[in-house]
């Protein structure tokens, strides 16, 4: 018998296995008409195929999310959120009033709701002074339960942002052959520690919980997931309803994680931890603050001087944070923010922050049966530049006229290049138009216009007025057709783009010899005009037009 099937409760071992996989050898197709299932024929205005039921377990999904943590489908279960998973374990393993759970508080409190919940004990395990996780205390808190089904790890814990170090978590599980180790990765992204995925192949009892809430940024969307052995995770699977997923939120979720969005989350994470690292010193400084305990999450907790007297500040001041008095005296946790934000809770502890003007950050997907294409841009910062088109030369040239231009470049683009180059370069060039432009927003304070010369033997010039209005000149020609798998005559195109998207006058004029050189010179000219036209100028909230709008 498999530990699933020695663990799960007898009604859960009694019901008829739901087939999780996916739907293979469906005789039907496509084209089947449906009238099995009693759905509307018509679909809600505006919201094609939601008329139907989901997939119990969208196969797409399933597998987008398996591979992000490099696990096979069958290892991986799709829940509504982790809160989900967490009641989907307590319900197939949990007996009311015979069986037990284990947690390590202070944490997060769902593991003890849902338990208590399916009617199961909750013992309580202490972390240590500066809650450090310690593998003997925790194997004494449980050591003479019989029945301890669960034991919950949480890393990085909710509400502390304390570590668990892995070796520990493995200890426990070796330790305690007969009950399943939950591991709750749902901060992993933002700390260095790494993941125990790969562990669960290598034993029975350990089961990881994973989240697209915090690191992906999709907490309205519900959707998280159980990494484990195949028989756990079917096991699992009994317990939860026909379709539990909403399709609007598995498309959500599965849009999300395509490959060309990957570097501008990435991006984010490392500017929340980058957030997380700049408060922690500030805060210290606060006179409400005792001390701030280091974090390896989206959030830092907070010893404060006076609680009551904090929430009534904050409170007026619009700010919520998290009141978490069970896990320390005046433990408070805050959520790493935008920079905007963490300056306004910073001010609100009585730390000089500066009121910065709005962020000149944008992101812009856009995807379409030819391409998929996500790009971020920051006008105030010069790194980092991250660029794949999927054709070097290219991303070389987007690279030239960020470096050039002085400001951040995420842009990924999975494009249909088994055609050819075209509709990559026009669209990363669109996506990058409009990025820019929504970065620039009204375009108050900046210098609007700007110009650049020229280059060896070749001479570029560009001159760009950033007037809200497209118009696009290009005087050059080309030789050769490509220049490595980069078209030459996409040249003017990607400039016309640019000039449509960013709603600016872009002049272009380039000759010389080499058209490598050519090319080149005009994207890096581009970003040499675009530089000062970005530029906040003076007191930066100037129109810089004498008509008062751009
Ligand atoms: C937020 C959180 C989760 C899961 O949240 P969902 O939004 O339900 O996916 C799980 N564990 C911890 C510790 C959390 O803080």
């Amino acid at each position: 018998m498999s530990l699933a099937e020695r663990l799960a409760r007898p009604e859960v071992l009694a019901l008829a296995p739901f087939d999780l996989g996916p739907r293979h050898g469906d005789p039907f197709g496509a084209e089947t008409i449906k009238l099995d299932a009693n759905e509307n024929p018509f679909p809600p205005l505006g919201a094609p195929g939601v008329n139907r039921y989901p997939e119990p377990q969208p196969a797409g999904l399933r597998a987008a999310m398996a591979a992000l943590y490099g696990v096979a489908p069958e290892q991986f279960l799709v829940t509504r959120g982790g809160d989900d998973a967490i009641d989907l374990l307590c319900r197939t393993f949990l007996r009311p009033g015979e069986d037990a759970v284990a947690v390590c508080v202070p944490t997060f409190s769902a593991y003890a709701h849902f338990a208590r919940l399916q009617g199961a004990r909750v013992i309580e395990a202490r972390l240590e002074h500066d809650f450090a996780f310690n593998a003997e205390g925790v194997l004494a808190a449980v050591q003479r339960e019989t029945n301890l089904k669960l034991l919950f790890v949480c890393s990085p814990n909710n509400p502390t942002g304390t570590p668990v170090d892995p070796v520990d978590v493995l200890r426990v599980a070796e330790a305690l052959p007969d009950t399943l180790v939950v591991l709750d990765e749902a901060y992993l992204e933002f700390g260095t520690a790494p993941s125990l995925v790969a562990e669960v192949t290598q034993r029975e009892n350990l089961i990881v919980l994973k989240t697209l809430s915090k690191a992906f940024g999709l907490a309205g969307a519900r959707i998280g997931g159980l990494v484990g052995p195949a028989e756990l995770i079917a096991m699992v699977g009994r317990a939860a309803p026909p379709y539990p997923l909403p399709t609007l939120c598995i498309d959500a979720a599965v849009a999300a994680l395509s490959p060309a969005r990957r570097a501008v989350h990435e991006e984010r994470i490392a500017q929340i931890v980058a957030e997380r690292e700049r408060l922690a010193p500030l805060l210290a400084t606060s006179p409400m603050v005792k001390r701030v305990h280091p974090s390896a999450g989206n959030f830092l907790f907070l010893e404060v001087e006076d609680a009551a007297a904090l929430a009534e500040r904050l409170q007026r001041l619009c700010i919520r944070v998290r009141f978490r008095d069970n896990a320390a005296p005046g433990g408070v946790r805050l959520t790493v923010g935008t920079r905007q934000e963490n300056d306004a809770a910073l001010r609100a502890f009585e730390v000089p922050a500066p009121a910065l003007p709005r962020s000149r950050r944008a992101e812009v997907v856009r995807d379409t049966r030819e391409t998929k294409i996500a790009v971020a841009v920051d006008l105030d910062r010069a790194e980092p530049r991250r660029i794949d088109t999927g054709l070097p030369f290219f991303d070389h040239m987007l690279d030239q006229v960020a470096a050039h231009g002085g400001f951040s470049l995420v842009l990924s683009c999975e494009g249909d290049h088994q055609i050819d180059a075209h509709h990559s370069v026009e669209d990363c060039a669109i996506a990058l138009g409009s990025a820019l432009g929504q970065a620039l927003g009204e375009r108050r304070g900046i210098g609007r216009f700007g110009f650049a010369l020229p280059m060896d033997e070749t001479e570029a010039q560009v001159l760009i007025d950033l007037s809200g209005r497209p118009f696009s000149r290009f005087d050059g020609e080309f030789a050769a057709s490509h220049v490595g798998a980069y078209p030459t005559e996409m040249t003017p195109h990607v400039f016309r783009s640019l000039a449509d998207s960013l709603r600016a006058a872009i002049h272009v004029r380039v000759q010389g010899e080499n058209d490598h050189h050519k090319v080149e010179a005009c994207f890096k000219a581009f970003g040499r005009a675009l530089r000062p036209a970005l530029a906040i100028e003076g007191r930066g909230d100037a129109l810089p037009s004498t008509k008062g709008v751009l």
